[in-house]
């Protein structure tokens, strides 16, 4: 699709709005160029004349051609796209479900609506200015709903810890992770793991100096329990011997691959004070795991939790995706059946990136269901009418590009069992310090909206070999925290 712009530089959320409309036509922004052959295209621009800003959008989806015009008396971001998603969706009769949000955090959205206006007003304000539909407002309200207690309690000090293992036994088709599979990273695991605990070791150091209070551990990946039982018990027990534990309310970690589980492995988590982990079927359909490369069977799910219930977990999570090639609305809801009959506390609905998809398969057959949104919002759909049934909450929730039927991540959990490392992180409530390759420390700026994020480096080589550059991005975090704290005197 190409996309033209004219006295104005909102470029980011206009290409956004038009990969909403044409996700399977990648957005390139030139000036002076004419679309190809039934290349949908867009213009949007802007000028100050006599009678204030005048605001024009044409558009066309490679067929069909149409205008529209807006005056206001202001120069305004929300003006220009509000016109560029009506011409949009006159065009292609999409009207998307999470409206004219295309960010990550629509949920912190809605908050900063109902902190200005009230609940009421205020969610009724976002619907309206955001055009999100009325069963996504009220996932949305639900979501924030059961955040309140989690947001509430935290307290201006308190802070999660990330640990990220970038490992995986094989990867995974789908993956869009920085996550190394086991053939080609294994030389690396343990100098890695050496390196990790150099930096956990400077993290303390100044979370300590800061006075800052642990109250979560989450340790994700990859597939962290790719590790062996030993090298499982010796980082959990580094950060129990590093890091202040006694308010520390939950330590999670990601078993994500169900064939990477052994009794000995989760006894080693057990025994370190795991009390949550993840074990992530995404489907149960063979047929549907073999598309996606997902080295495992539904069976190895079963299995898994069967492990993992005998070495004492009680709180497990299990991911599922929407969307996958070769999946039904039909398939989706048997997988969701089996799933809850293996009693999981959470579990977490994603929909497939489109991106991913993409690249996974080039035969129309398996991609037609990607293809048709529809499909993949019903099973959404299905998995809210459901899951609700089943007495789980939506508590965290999240978006990306290009995702199948322009959808969302939503977490869901039985009561009193939502990960508050998931909250913090995924609604941006709360300070993360992250350890390991491709960990993003985000530190909120508890008296302020503020936030400032410190990356580390993605892939566990250059992690490795930059590692000096690490620790020295960590010393930076004690600065920002200072800064939050003089703005208060
Ligand atoms: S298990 Fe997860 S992180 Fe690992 S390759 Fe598969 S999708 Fe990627």
């Amino acid at each position: 699709m190409l996309l033209k712009m004219t006295g104005h530089s909102y470029r980011f959320e206009c290409e956004n709005l038009c990969r909403v409309f044409f996700p399977y036509s990648p957005v390139r922004v030139a000036e002076g160029t004419e679309p190809g052959p039934g290349e949908p295209w867009a213009e949007a621009a802007m000028e100050e004349g006599g009678a204030g800003w005048a605001y024009a959008v044409r558009a066309s989806d490679g067929e069909r051609e149409l205008s529209r015009t807006f005056t206001a008396p202001e120069r305004d971001e929300y003006h220009m796209t509000r016109l560029l998603f009506d011409a949009l969706s006159e065009l292609t009769g999409i009207r998307p479900a999470w409206g004219m949000l295309t960010g990550v955090h629509p949920v912190k959205l809605l908050r900063q609506h109902v902190e200005r206006l009230g609940p009421g007003a205020g969610t009724e304000d976002f619907r309206e200015k955001w055009l999100v539909s009325e069963a996504r407002t009220e996932l949305a309200g639900r979501v924030l709903r059961a955040q309140r207690q989690a947001v509430e309690e935290l307290r201006p000090d308190d802070y999660s810890l990330y640990v990220g293992i970038p490992f995986c036994p094989t990867r995974c088709a789908y993956c869009s992770f920085i996550s190394q599979d086991m053939a080609h990273a294994k030389k690396a695991v343990e100098p890695y793991l050496e390196l990790l605990d150099l930096e956990l070791e400077r993290a303390a150091k100044i979370v300590g100096e800061l006075g800052l209070r642990l109250i979560s551990v989450y340790i994700g990946g990859g597939t962290p329990t790719t590790l062996s039982a030993e090298q499982l018990s010796k980082l959990c027990g580094r950060i129990r011997a590093t890091f202040p534990m006694e308010h520390c309310r939950e330590f999670t970690v990601e078993a994500g691959r169900p064939d990477t589980l052994t009794m000995e492995k989760l006894l080693a988590l057990k025994g370190a004070g795991v009390g949550r982990i993840s074990i992530n079927p995404q489907t149960m359909s063979d047929r549907v795991l073999e598309n996606i490369g997902r080295r495992h069977t539904a069976q190895d799910v079963v299995e898994g939790f069967g492990l993992a219930h005998r070495a004492g977990f009680t709180d497990i999570n299990a991911d599922l995706i929407v969307g996958l090639p070769g999946d039904s609305p039909e398939g989706f809801e048997e997988t969701l059946e089996q799933v809850l009959g293996l009693s999981p506390t959470n579990i977490t609905v994603h929909s497939l990136a489109i991106k991913r998809s993409a690249e996974l398969v080039t035969d129309e057959g398996a991609l037609s269901l990607h293809k048709r949104p529809e499909a993949a919002a019903r099973m959404m759909d299905h998995a809210i009418v459901r899951l609700t049934k089943a007495g789980f909450e939506p508590y965290y929730l999240y978006r990306q590009t290009r995702m199948a039927g322009n959808l969302e991540n939503t977490g869901w959990s039985r009561p009193g069992s939502a990960c508050r490392y998931n909250i913090y992180t995924m609604d941006e409530s709360g300070t993360v310090i992250a350890c390991g390759a491709g960990g993003v420390t985000k530190l909120k700026d508890p008296y302020s909206q503020d936030l400032k994020r410190v990356f580390n480096f993605k892939y566990p080589f250059e992690y490795i070999s930059r590692h000096r550059e690490i620790l020295e991005r960590k010393d930076g975090i004690k600065e920002i925290y200072e800064q939050f704290r003089q703005r208060l005197y």
